[in-house]
């Protein structure tokens, strides 16, 4: 079957193994595009209390978060589908929307959980070549067969954080036949620091999911919740292959508060953009090429053996990303951390690559 020959997911490594396996103290991971700044403090808060209720179940179906987002996005809270991540409602839209026989559309360097969903679910992958690191609409667009059911985009696109601009996915949504779906998979969206608005297009097109998380900019990527926007209908299917306890109340109570939170948003946004600027002035000064990002991470080519790099930095207490299986061998990807994270990444990575 499919599922025999997935490559699994690989995560980043956890402190705690990278601390027990090399004896390192004062790990930093810069690995899985987390928030640095740790969670808000509404959710926090929030967690507290909910974890009263934790001999209940959750409220299946998420009652108050999806009023919540419904304000926040003007849409009916019809047209939300709740998570466990955003990872799990790309699951939905496979499940309920392919099987065995059909294709689903991504591009060569997109994110790896499309790639397994489809063969989890028994689809066959189309892959697509990238366009400088990034998305050729036009060979997406080529790539559409009578049997393609689903096409995944990532805007910005993980792990090599380029973007689309709005008008060209519009003009993309408009050649796509009806029947096919396209999920905009939106979870570094506020990193664009830009009032970006894809969520009215879903009132010309009935094909189009947008997903997005509460893993990044929320800060909330332990507790696991995401949700996508769609048409009504599209929604329903998704509800009916969803795992009808998916979110935690725990989960639900914090992406509340985290909504309310303007200010800790904000301060991502500041931080990821002074952070940035660090990381491109460092790999710079290395002599560095590296893909232009417009999310919370950046992607370097470091000329070389990127994974003896990435294992040599392990060493040096620095968790950063690997992804040679995204086809990038000789990159490294690193999550935007603190400032004196981003210092402590590009020292360690100067010294191990001899430039200075
Ligand atoms: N989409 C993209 C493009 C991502 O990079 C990630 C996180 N690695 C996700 C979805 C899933 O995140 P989560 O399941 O935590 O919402």
């Amino acid at each position: 079957s499919g599922v025999a020959n997935l490559q699994p997911y690989v995560p980043g490594k956890p402190i705690e193994e990278l601390q027990r396996q090399y004896g390192v103290r004062n790990v930093i991971k810069l690995a899985s595009n987390e928030n640095p700044l740790g969670p808000p403090k509404a959710a926090v808060a929030a967690v507290a209390m909910a974890a009263k209720e934790m001999a209940r179940y959750p409220d299946g179906n998420g009652y108050a978060l999806k009023l919540a987002l419904a304000e926040k996005h003007q849409v009916a809270p019809e047209q939300i589908t709740l998570g466990n991540g955003s990872n799990d409602v790309l699951e939905m839209v496979a499940r309920a929307f392919a099987g065995a026989g059909d294709e689903i559309i991504f591009s060569e360097h997109a994110f790896a959980v499309y790639g397994i969903v489809t063969q989890a679910i028994g689809a066959s992958p189309v892959v697509t070549q990238a366009k400088d690191y990034g998305y050729d609409l036009d060979a997406i667009h080529k790539a559409i067969s009578s049997r393609t059911k689903i096409i995944f985009i990532a805007n910005p696109n993980n792990p090599t954080g380029t973007w689309l601009e709005p008008e060209k996915i519009k003009l993309f949504l408009e050649k796509v036949p009806e029947k096919v779906l396209v999920v905009l998979d939106e979870a570094y969206v506020e990193y664009l620091n830009m009032e970006e608005n894809s969520v009215p297009w879903l009132q010309d097109f009935h094909n189009l999911i947008i997903t997005r998380t509460f893993s990044k900019a929320y800060g909330l990527a332990g507790l696991r919740v995401g949700y996508s926007l769609s048409h009504p209908e599209v929604a329903d299917l998704m509800n009916r292959v969803r795992q009808p306890f998916n979110v935690s109340n725990l989960a639900q109570s914090a992406a509340v508060a985290a909504l309310g939170d303007e200010a800790y948003l904000q301060q991502t946004r500041d931080v990821n953009q002074a952070g940035m600027k660090q990381l491109v002035a460092g790999f710079e000064k290395m002599g560095l090429q590296y893909i232009p990002s417009r999310a919370n991470f950046i992607t370097v080519n470091v000329h070389t053996n990127a994974f003896e790099v990435y294992d040599e930095l392990l060493y040096e207490g620095v968790i950063v990303r690997p992804v040679a299986n995204y086809g990038l061998p000789q990159h490294l990807r690193v999550s935007i951390g603190l400032a004196e994270e981003n210092q402590r990444f590009l020292d360690a990575l100067s010294g191990i690559l001899g430039r200075g």
